[in-house]
């Protein structure tokens, strides 16, 4: 592509920009999606593995299954929903984990709930881990999983963001892969592959989009870049937008990352189960075992853990599992395990992490960073959404809600 001309620019190709183009699209309005990878999807990425497994690196779960967009969407698509409970909602293994301690455990994460709610029932804002009971006894596991949920430890999260979370509770996953069901959303839409944007002129009559493969000229656009690099790039508008470089501050990309290994003698496990690096300590990793059924292993790492893991290389990830997998299963299972696939999202130039946070007292900026721009610019993404940020059906929502500001605006109607 060299230079071009759309009706509408739409800025990242991932959940929320496959949803917005959709959206246009079906209105029959002209829209470019302009994306800097070689691919769509963004943060939702299946790769395929030796035996032709679906792996999603990126999301996984199609969280609030039973009201997620992206449910009909894999349906209409053909695929395979798997309905299965998620591990998390099933008692873990119980290996240095009995399962009174592990009831205990569950009640002490409802406990640190209900304590948020009643310190935010007075106002205000606090970290979500002011409600840790002072020297509970699970108070290291909850931050773990907090880093599992948020990307980032309890001290560092706005307690109200945290409870505003939406959460049906229902989970469901897709056997070809949640990543390639997004990507394969967006297969209709004219697009352009990388093309990174480096500048938003919005000076003109009409907004001027640089990109790699040239200036696409448009009148309206759709930003839906993470936060991350929305918040390094005080210079991608002009003129500039302060206001949208500190929401994105306020509201920074939590750190997780997924890494599948292949285990021998699979079926001594049950499909789906899960165990706990370790029970005591906040670096530890979670472990789902027989993905599917399928002969390995998931591990997830989050939070301060998986950036200092990043900073040492993949291979520190595998070291890390089989030193907390021996250690729970005897030192012959390091002979059984291989690692296969995993993705550093801090280290991805176009991610720069996994999911949005609000920092305490930053809530707000959820609906800072959505607000549209003198009729032209649009914003959407999971960081924009009030109750589903974090997720790929709030990228959708956010996408859909965008397009259809944008539709308004074209229709003379007010916003
Ligand atoms: C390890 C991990 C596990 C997760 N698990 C789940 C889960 O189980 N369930 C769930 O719902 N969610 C999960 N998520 C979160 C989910 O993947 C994201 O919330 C969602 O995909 C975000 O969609 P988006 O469109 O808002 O952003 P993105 O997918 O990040 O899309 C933004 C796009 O902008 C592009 N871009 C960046 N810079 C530029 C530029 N300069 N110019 C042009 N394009 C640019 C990016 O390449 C990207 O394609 C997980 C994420 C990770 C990393």
């Amino acid at each position: 592509m060299t230079n071009s001309e759309t009706e509408v620019a739409i800025i990242g190709g991932g959940a929320a920009g496959i949803a917005a183009g959709r959206r246009l699209r079906a209105t029959g309005i002209d829209c470019l999606l302009i994306e800097a990878r070689p691919r769509l999807g963004g943060r939702a990425w299946t790769v395929t593995d030796q035996s032709g497994f679906a792996l999603d690196l990126g999301c996984g779960w199609l969280h609030s299954a039973d009201r997620n967009p992206w449910t009909k969407i894999a349906e209409a698509q053909g695929r395979t929903i798997d309905r299965t409970p998620p591990p998390w909602t099933r008692p873990a293994l119980p290996i240095r984990f009995p399962l009174d301690e592990q009831q205990d455990f569950r009640k002490s994460m409802s406990e640190l709930y209900d304590r948020l709610e009643a310190i935010l029932a007075k106002g205000g804002d606090v970290p979500a881990a002011n409600a840790l009971k002072p020297g509970g006894r699970w108070n290291n596991l909850l931050t773990a999983v907090g880093t599992y949920i948020s990307g980032a430890e309890l001290n560092l999260i706005s307690g109200r963001d945290f409870i505003n979370y939406q959460d049906s509770e229902v989970n469901w996953s897709i056997i070809e892969g949640y990543g390639a069901t997004i990507a394969a959303a967006g297969t209709e839409l004219r697009t352009s592959l990388e093309s990174p944007v480096s500048r938003i002129d919005h000076n003109g009559q009409k907004l001027k989009i640089e990109s790699a493969k040239g200036t696409i000229t448009a009148g309206q656009a759709i930003v839906t870049l993470p936060t991350a690099v929305l918040a390094e790039n005080e210079r991608l508008f002009s003129p500039a937008l302060p206001q949208k470089t500190q929401a994105a501050r306020g509201l920074p990309l939590g750190l997780a990352d997924k890494l599948f290994i292949a285990l021998a003698d699979a079926e001594e496990f049950e499909p789906n189960s899960r165990v706990f690096g370790h029970t005591d300590r906040i670096a530890t990793a979670s472990y789902q075992l027989r993905p599917f059924g399928r002969p390995q292993i998931e591990a997830y790492f989050g939070g301060n853990h998986a950036a200092a893991l990043e900073a040492e290389g993949e291979r520190a990830f595998f070291d890390f599992a089989v030193t907390e997998l021996t250690a729970l299963f005897g030192s012959t299972f390091a002979r059984r395990v291989k690692p296969m696939h995993m993705h550093r999202w801090g280290a991805d130039p176009f991610a720069r992490g996994s999911y949005s946070y609000a920092l305490p007292g930053m809530t707000e900026c959820r609906a800072a960073l959505a607000a549209p721009v003198n009729g032209r610019l649009f914003f959407a993404g999971e960081a924009c959404s009030r109750g589903d940020f974090s997720t790929a059906h709030g990228g959708w929502i956010t996408g859909v809600s965008a397009a259809e500001q944008v539709i308004a605006v074209r229709q003379g109607r007010s916003l």
